[in-house]
This record gives C-alpha cells, sequence and structure tokens, in this order.
C-alpha cells in the first residue's frame, strides 16, 4: 500500500498524532488480514462509503478498503543531512515513503517546549526543508560526478538507448540542481517524461508530495482560520506547492480512548462533527494523484489503489504483479497454440519486430453504472459491462473483472 511518512521537529506533536492513527487503524483491525502493525509502521483503511454499497449489492463476506501505511520517522533536527550517522538514517527512511507528512506546531503551550525557543511554523517548515534540499543536493553532486566519468553507462548493447538516457538525465539534474540552490523543491521543476523517468532512480527528497499538518489546539478546532499560524501555514504550503490538513493530534489521541457514543459528543462539543483523521486519509490519498478501483464478487468486494492514468494491465498488476506479467505471458500462449498465430502474427507485428501483445478478457462497469444495475450479472445484461483493452485508462471507481484464467 501507498506509504505515508509522518517528520516534523521535536515536540510537535508527531507521536501523539502517530499514536491515534495506530489507535483508529486497530479499531478496524477486522477488515485486516493483512494489519501487521511494526512499533513505527500503521496500516490505516481510507474510509470510502462506496465500499459497502458494492459490498452490499454483490452479498460479499467481506470488504477490504484501501489502505495507507503510516510511518513515523522521528528524530529529524537541524543537521541530519551532515550527519553521517542517525541523521542519514533518518533521511533514508524519507526516501522510501511515497508521500511526507510535516507536522507542524500551531498550538501554544508553555510547558511544552518548542525546539526553537517559540512557536514559528515558517522557521519550523524552513529547516526541515533545507535538510531535504541538502541531501539532495549531495547526491545530485555525486550522481554528476558518476556521469561525468562515465562511470554510469549501462552495458554496451544498450549503449545507444543509454547514451540517449544519460542525456535525459543530465538535463533533469541541471535544472532540479538550479532549483535546490535558489531553495526550490526539487518537484517544483518542469521536466519532460523521459527527464523523469530518468532521475527516478534517485528517489529525490523534495521529489515526494510534502502535505503540512497543521496541529491546531482543540479550542481552535472549529475556525483554525482564526490561528495566525494556520494561516501562515496555508500560505507556505501553496507557495511549495503543497498540501495542507488541519488537526487537533491531541483531541484525535483522546477520541481514540473514549467510546464511539461519546465521540460525536467530544467532537459536537468543540464545534466539529468529524474527527480529522479521516480528512487526513483522505487528503493524503487525493493529493497524491490516486485513484480507487473495485472487484467485487460474493468471496470479497475490495478497494484497490492506482495511480492517475494507470492502464487495466497496469491496474491488475496492483492485484498481483504476476498479473502484469500475465498480460505478456497470455500473450506468448496465444501465440503458441491458437490455430490463428500466423494471421494474427502477420498482422500485428509491428516494424520493430515487437507483436502487439494480446490481452485477456478484461472488463470494466462504471460505479454509477453498477449501482443502478444492481449487480455485476445485471450490469452485463444491460450492457453496461465494458469489455477493454490493454491501452484502457482504469477510471475512479470502475468496477473491474481481469479474467486471467482462460
Ligand atoms: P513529537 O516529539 O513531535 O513526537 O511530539 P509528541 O507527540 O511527543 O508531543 C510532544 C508533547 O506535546 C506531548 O506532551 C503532547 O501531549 C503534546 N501535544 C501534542 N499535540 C498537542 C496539541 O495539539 N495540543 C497541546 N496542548 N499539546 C500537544
Amino acid at each position: 500500500s501507498l506509504r505515508a511518512g509522518i517528520v516534523g521537529l521535536p515536540n510537535v506533536g508527531k507521536s501523539t498524532l502517530f499514536n491515534a492513527v495506530v489507535e483508529n487503524g486497530k479499531a478496524q483491525a477486522a477488515n485486516f488480514p493483512f494489519c501487521t502493525i511494526e512499533p513505527n509502521v500503521g496500516i490505516v483503511a481510507v474510509p470510502d462509503p462506496r465500499l459497502h454499497v458494492l459490498s452490499g449489492l454483490s452479498k460479499s463476506q467481506k470488504a477490504v478498503p484501501a489502505s495507507v501505511e503510516f510511518v513515523d520517522i522521528a528524530g529529524l533536527v537541524k543537521g541530519a543531512s551532515q550527519g553521517e550517522g542517525l541523521g542519514n538514517k533518518f533521511l533514508s527512511h524519507i526516501r522510501e515513503v511515497d508521500s511526507i507528512l510535516q507536522v507542524v506546531r500551531c498550538f501554544e503551550d508553555n510547558d511544552i517546549v518548542h525546539v526553537n525557543g517559540k512557536v514559528d511554523p515558517k522557521s519550523d517548515v524552513d529547516v526541515i526543508n533545507l535538510e531535504l534540499v541538502f541531501s539532495d543536493l549531495d547526491q545530485i553532486e555525486k550522481r554528476m560526478e558518476k556521469l561525468k566519468k562515465g562511470k554510469a553507462k549501462d552495458s554496451q548493447s544498450k549503449l545507444k538507448h543509454s547514451l540517449f538516457k544519460e542525456d535525459a538525465e543530465k538535463a533533469a539534474l541541471e535544472k532540479i540542481q538550479q532549483a535546490l540552490m535558489d531553495g526550490k523543491p526539487a518537484r517544483s521543476v518542469t521536466l519532460n517524461d523521459f527527464e523523469r523517468d530518468s532521475i527516478k532512480h534517485l528517489c529525490l527528497l523534495t521529489m515526494k508530495p510534502i502535505i503540512y499538518v497543521a496541529n491546531v489546539a482543540e479550542s481552535d478546532l472549529a475556525d483554525p482560520g482564526s490561528n495566525p499560524h494556520v494561516n501562515e501555514v496555508i500560505n507556505l504550503a501553496s507557495d511549495l506547492q503543497s498540501g495542507i490538513v488541519t488537526i487537533s493530534a491531541q483531541v484525535e489521541a483522546e477520541l481514540t480512548e473514549l467510546p464511539s457514543e461519546e465521540r460525536v459528543e467530544y467532537l459536537a462539543s468543540l464545534g466539529v462533527s468529524e474527527s480529522g483523521l479521516g480528512n487526513l486519509i483522505r487528503s493524503t490519498y487525493s493529493l497524491l494523484g490516486l485513484r480507487t478501483y473495485f472487484t467485487s464478487g460474493e468471496k470479497e468486494t475490495k478497494a484497490w489503489t492506482i495511480r492517475a492514468g494507470m492502464t487495466a494491465p497496469q491496474a491488475a498488476g496492483v492485484i498481483h504483479s504476476d498479473f502484469e506479467k500475465g498480460f505478456i505471458r497470455a500473450e506468448t500462449k496465444w501465440e503458441m497454440w491458437s490455430p490463428f498465430t500466423l494471421l494474427f502474427t502477420c498482422l500485428f507485428k509491428g516494424e520493430s519486430g515487437n507483436s502487439t501483445p494480446w490481452v485477456p478478457p478484461t472488463f470494466g462497469v462504471a460505479y454509477d453504472d453498477f449501482v443502478a444495475a444492481g449487480s455485476l450479472a445485471a450490469a452485463r445484461e444491460k450492457g453496461l459491462l465494458r469489455s477493454e483493452g490493454k491501452d484502457y485508462i482504469v477510471q475512479e471507481g470502475d468496477v473491474m473483472l481481469f479474467r486471467f484464467n482462460v
């Protein structure tokens, strides 16, 4: 599943938030056959009412939501990018996540020491950004050095291809280096598809999307805009092309300790109608450009996470990586056994000699159509179940049927 790393300076509320997320996740653990929670990793369901509608219509034995993995990455402090030991370890944890949630302290509390002496969101955000920028600059310099010395070439047979790739990478690295030196994140740089692909292997930290989590006092929850610190974070987030969510970590922690009937009452007393965790999870999901598709049958209805723009084979690959390969294996099978092999090969062999992959039967029906029809069978009868090819871009809410066993 998608991994989101929680970072921030000490004493801003990271652990409080992380623990609330994990406790909340445990409450939903019944739905999670795969709910293995390490000390600093928690898996949380993405709330989605459509899942339960589909599951009801298909009379599924269980409904399995999509999930987000939260990782508590404590210890990112000033100077981390210079540190050989611990600092680097924290940065390498960040390298492994898909998105970063930076908790920014917006609550005042004289009993809780702020590392810089006062609540100051701009300075907090700058400190962390600088560490990420330094780390990326360091990595880019090392990579450029390697490319210059010609040590990064692929095997000779791929020489032509790799020289082209190297040019794209060099161009991308130069653009990003310039941006970083101006204090701007790598994600703010405009790159073409080749350039973007060429630097993927570096997993640059400032390329990852960031969501700023403004941690406010409970008294600010009803009207966060009245807190000037929050407005500062909103402005920073827009400058840095990032998202923002307002939350009170303390309130979330307290909510997990209350029986569910008392939660609504407690939230109402603070002037809000729902816990902020749902919003945080949904924001994390949508700000990353993620989409959901479903598979639905008697055994289970399940929500799957894909990136916007993924094709049917890629979406199937999310279920099991073998499935994506299955699209290729199926091609071989067809070519070997089908009586139409010759005709097929003649018709579809491209100039390059690569044959068009054969696609096993794939069907899709839009969520609304499925619900209107009432079942997959009814959707099929009404002609709403579309047969899709390998280039089909899976749409938000599609209910998909992949037939790999033909
Ligand atoms: P971390 O170092 O960033 O992980 O911070 P912690 O989660 O350990 O929180 C540091 C202290 O701040 C703890 O004593 C928390 O109870 C407190 N704290 C966290 N969130 C809030 C909040 O929203 N309001 C107030 N008043 N205190 C908070």
